[in-house]
């Protein structure tokens, strides 16, 4: 712009300065002539009168300035006196344009070129009374040579027009620039520019709302896609086709245990090093797509490999099915454990119905081996009842049933279950609960629960000690409280002891009867009564369950 500027403002300044300088010179010039011309007719005038009176003219020629040529010419033209040659050696000047017009309209004046182009002649020429002409002759600067002379002059204007340009460009430049560069891109309409720009800013300002909707609308995209990926629980990752970072869910991160923020466009396999990842991706590369099985800080993912259109990139999913391994695993060792416990009863029936069937057992004998085979055929009764009753917890295939139950009557029939046990360890059983207490459960399920507890109190508690079962509201909820002063649990076992056959002494849990079932019964009526479970307990000093349950409504589903 402001070359442009400057390249006009000289444009404009030299035009001008050559039309005024030509114009100057040409009036110069034709007043200058006018001047000549005029002081050659009075000068010719002046000379002709005087030459009428005198005899010599050598002196009368001799007056005049130097610049002047005279010649005075005879009728026929020959020259009779020159001042600036030697008259003999001259043309007849007959044929002259000034003689001709002189002789013909008594005074003329001619302009004749001269040898050089920066001057010309001019002419005045009188005829006097003898016939004669007499010529009076001066040089005058021509056009060119008016225009040579001020030459020096010219350059210097131009090099002034060149400054005046310059400066005039700079200054405008600033002063036409200003308010565009004063435009805000962002608000276009609120700036104060020229009229003429008022349809551009208002296209500006048009596109920034375009553009502005636009980046808006993929912000919410971005955000919604960024939420998406970050609230899944699967891992995601697409990578390029060079296998490079593209997306990267905060699941898949913490699973592929990437610690470098800066991952993305990096190559995967070179973040994490992994060959079964490797393998995957290049037998996806081969068939299109590939599974298989990924193991990270103890949890199993299934990971399916896809590639992406026409080998644009490779999509990579992980699914986490730790909780249907561990599942599995749960089944199959309760499958274990249950053939193991059922075993041992059948393997003792087994054997005392062998011995007795072969004869070897004295007839005395056979009451205690009866009572024997009674004793394992009642404990495997209570496991299989007992695994029964776990599977159905289990499968949530149990329906509830709501029912009020009167608190003390409740507790005192279990105590009264749980009597003989008492009494064969000498344990007193204390009932702690409101008179007239009521709360709506399921009766079953609550009945399983406090047994169970109420059973291991007496069961692991110390001889000659003592049982307390307390029974209060907590709000709406019902807290239930089973507490001995037996063995306790050391701390390392007591998260377990709720696992299905988890005991903590087999042998003693044996010999009571115990199913190791007891607990895990507990914590599924607790879950589906939709209650909590906690449980404090000292190696030596007892152990305190404690439930807490919400009250059931009139009628459950
Ligand atoms: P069990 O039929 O063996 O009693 P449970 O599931 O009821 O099975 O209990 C699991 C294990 O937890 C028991 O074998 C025992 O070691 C421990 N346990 C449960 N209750 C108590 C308690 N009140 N005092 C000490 N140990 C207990």
């Amino acid at each position: 712009m402001r070359k442009r500027l400057f390249r006009s403002t000289l444009l404009v300044c030299c035009t001008l300065l050559l039309i005024l300088s030509t114009a100057f010179t040409m009036s110069l010039y034709a007043a200058e002539k006018r001047q000549l011309t005029q002081a050659l007719s009075e000068e010719t005038g002046l000379l002709a009168a005087a030459l009428s009176h005198t005899d010599s003219r050598e002196a009368l020629f001799a007056v005049l300035p130097q610049e002047r040529r005279a010649t005075l010419i005879d009728a026929s033209g020959i020259v009779l006196y020159d001042t600036s040659a030697a008259a003999a050696n001259m043309d007849n000047h007959s044929d002259r344009t000034e003689f001709i017009l002189a002789k013909k309209d008594g005074s003329a004046t001619v302009t004749r070129a001269s040898a050089t182009l920066s001057e010309e002649m001019v002419y005045h020429t009188e005829l006097l009374e003898d016939g004669s002409v007499l010529r009076l002759a001066a040089a005058q600067k021509t056009l060119i040579g008016g225009v040579l002379i001020s030459l020096p002059y010219m350059l210097l204007a131009i090099l002034g027009c060149v400054l005046l340009a310059a400066l005039l460009s700079a200054g405008s430049t600033k002063r036409l620039a200003a308010p565009i560069l004063a435009i805000d891109p962002e608000h276009p309409l609120d700036t104060d520019c020229y009229d003429e720009l008022t349809p551009l800013l208002r296209n500006l300002h048009r596109q920034q709302e375009v553009a502005n909707a636009q980046m808006e609308k993929l912000r919410a995209q971005k955000t919604e896609q960024d939420e998406l990926l970050s609230n899944m629980r699967e891992g995601l990752c697409i990578l390029d086709k060079s296998d490079r970072v593209v997306t990267l869910n905060e699941a898949a991160r913490q699973l592929l245990m990437i610690e470098d923020a800066d991952y993305s466009g990096k190559q995967l396999l070179a973040l994490i090093r992994s060959s079964d990842l490797q393998q995957l991706a290049s037998q996806s590369r081969e068939k299109g797509s590939a599974q298989g099985a990924y193991v990270s800080a103890g949890r199993h993912y299934h990971v399916t490999v896809s590639r992406i259109g026409q080998n644009e990139g490779t999509l990579m999913l992980f699914l986490d099915d730790s909780a249907d391994m561990e599942a599995e695993e749960m089944r199959r060792q309760f499958t274990a454990n249950v053939s193991h416990e059922l075993r041992t009863p059948l393997t003792a029936i087994n054997g005392y119905a062998e011995l007795m069937d072969a004869g070897l057992v004295k007839s005395e004998d056979c009451a205690e081996f009866v009572r024997r085979i009674h004793r394992e055929s009642t404990r495997m009764l209570s496991l299989v009842e007992d695994i029964l009753r776990l599977s159905q917890l289990d499968e949530g295939s149990i329906r509830l049933n709501s029912g009020s139950i009167d608190m003390k009557a409740f507790l005192t029939d279990i105590k009264s279950s749980l009597a003989q046990k008492a009494e064969s360890r000498n344990i007193a059983i204390n009932i702690d609960t409101e008179q007239d207490m009521k709360f709506r459960t399921d009766p079953t399920l609550f009945q399983e629960i406090v047994y169970n507890l109420a059973d291991n109190a007496v069961k692991y508690g110390r001889e000659g000690g003592s049982t307390e079962i307390s029974a209060r509201r907590d709000g709406s909820r019902l807290c239930l409280v089973v507490q001995d002063d037996g063995i306790g649990i050391p701390p390392e076992h007591q998260k377990k002891i709720f696992e299905r056959f988890y005991r903590v002494d087999k042998s003693r849990s044996k010999a009571t009867g115990g199913t190791g079932l007891g607990l895990s019964i507990v914590k599924h009526a607790c879950i589906m009564l939709g209650g909590e479970i906690s449980l404090q307990s000292a190696e030596g000093m007892g152990t305190t369950v404690m439930v807490l349950l919400p009250e059931l409504p009139l009628h459950v589903c």
